[in-house]
């Protein structure tokens, strides 16, 4: 008897953040099965040449510049095609509006806050990378998540894995959530040996390529602190059931601990294209050319406490959760402030969580609730932060 196949429908997809290293690995995949999807909008900060050679490969819709700068560049790169060209917030805005079936949210930093709402707001699928939108506004995107029907899915490699192995649990049967942390490139190192360590150092992940802020946090290890809060709201657990647990290999990408005692992980090698094909096909798997794990090759896999002392920057996490309110969004928007200044070489290494600590230390009662109330406190926490960068005492960049 003949078999009839289904024939699946195309999807269409939207990526914010293409030209970043989330938005390539997701290219990859969407290039190596372009007859599965229609890609709708890509977005880039300033890349121009790179989003019109994105945009033409992948024969976008619309291609959307964040710096209005770029726009007549990108506008002339693009005639003739038929694609659209739009920039700034706005253009920003339209692109995640777009009726694509599946958003990946990747631009870095809570700057892709507002698109991510407005797929969010459209009950878009959005695959969410942007950690730090949990981070500064966890409440307020799970309750329109909620309201809208929007399918979130975890793209960070932590959470994909967790969402992976809590797939058809009920919440109640959960008893705790393990975070892995790879420790990033000074692991072993003291603070006194920390504190000279260049920028070049510092993004230089020793498994995972990744864009340059996020590699900067997983030096610090402050990665692991909005990771924390990130799983508090994907999840619904309090911090106390959240775990942090070293592991330099980075091939178990976190676990799941249940009432009856058994730890469900995900393995798997550290390339971001694995997490991001789990997002890509939801509900179904796809098939992926992304590298294999050999355990037999690998032999063993290493764990260990982590170190709260060396790495301030998980201490603080925790504590911005456990107060809630404006904390979690002065703690995220000081340390972007804090990454870029150590990245531009105006701080040290050893300042970055030193800033985010004191923004936290000054505090602020206002609120934390509606997006306007957010930004007001983003706005307001990166001044600070700036201010604190550009009066640094010299003495202190680098001391332990
Ligand atoms: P990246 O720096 O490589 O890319 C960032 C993208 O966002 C680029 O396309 C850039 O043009 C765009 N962008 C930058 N600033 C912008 C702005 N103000 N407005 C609009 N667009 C802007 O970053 P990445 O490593 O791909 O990370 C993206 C996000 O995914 C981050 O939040 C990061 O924490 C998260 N994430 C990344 C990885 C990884 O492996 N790279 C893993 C887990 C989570
Ligand atoms: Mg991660």
């Amino acid at each position: 008897m003949a078999v009839a196949w289904a024939v699946e429908p195309q999807r269409s997809v939207t990526i914010l953040g293409a030209t970043g290293s989330v938005g390539r690995s997701t290219l990859d995949l969407i290039g190596a099965a372009p007859e599965c999807y229609q890609v709708e909008a890509l977005t880039a900060q300033r890349n121009v040449d790179e989003l019109a050679a994105l945009a033409v490969k992948h024969r976008a819709r619309l291609a959307v510049i964040g710096d209005p700068a770029g726009y007549r560049r990108l506008r002339e790169a693009l005639a003739g095609t038929g694609i659209a060209v739009a920039a700034g917030l706005e253009g920003l805005g339209e692109a995640a509006a777009r009726p694509a079936d599946w958003v990946m949210a990747a631009i870095v930093g809570a700057a892709g806050l507002g698109p991510t709402l407005t797929a969010v707001r459209r009950a878009a699928m959005v695959a969410l990378a942007t950690k730090e939108c949990l981070v500064c506004a966890g409440p307020l995107l799970m309750a329109e998540v909620e309201t809208s029907g929007a399918v979130l899915l975890p793209v960070d490699s932590e959470h994909n894995a967790i969402f992976q192995a809590l797939r058809g649990e009920p919440t109640e049967s959960v008893e705790r959530l393990i975070l892995t942390a790879s420790g990033g490139p000074f692991r072993g190192r003291t603070r006194a040996e920390m504190a000279g360590v260049t920028p070049r150092e510092a993004v230089a992940h020793p498994n995972w390529s990744m864009g340059a802020k996020i590699s900067v946090d997983s030096a610090t290890m402050m990665n692991k602190g909005l990771e924390l809060i990130e799983a508090h709201h994907l999840f619904g657990l309090e911090q106390d059931q959240i775990e942090i647990l070293v592991h330099p290999e980075s091939i178990v990408h976190s676990l799941v601990a249940f009432r009856d005692g058994s730890l469900l992980a995900q393995l798997g090698q550290p390339d971001m294209r694995i997490p991001i094909a789990y997002t890509l096909g939801w509900p179904k798997r796809i098939s992926a050319s992304t590298p294999r794990l050999d355990l037999g090759r690998i032999g063993r896999l290493t764990f260990e406490a982590p170190d709260e002392e060396r790495f301030p920057g998980l201490r603080l996490a925790r504590e911005a959760l456990r107060a809630g309110g404006a904390a979690p969004v002065l703690l995220n928007a000081a340390n972007e402030v804090a990454v870029g200044a150590f990245l531009e070489g105006r701080i040290g290494f050893l300042d970055i969580v030193a800033v985010v600590e004191a923004v936290l230390a000054a505090g602020t009662d206002a609120a934390a609730v509606s997006l306007v109330d957010i930004m007001a406190l983003d706005a307001c926490a990166r001044r600070q932060a700036e201010a604190l960068v550009a009066g640094w005492p010299e003495a202190s960049i680098g001391t332990a």
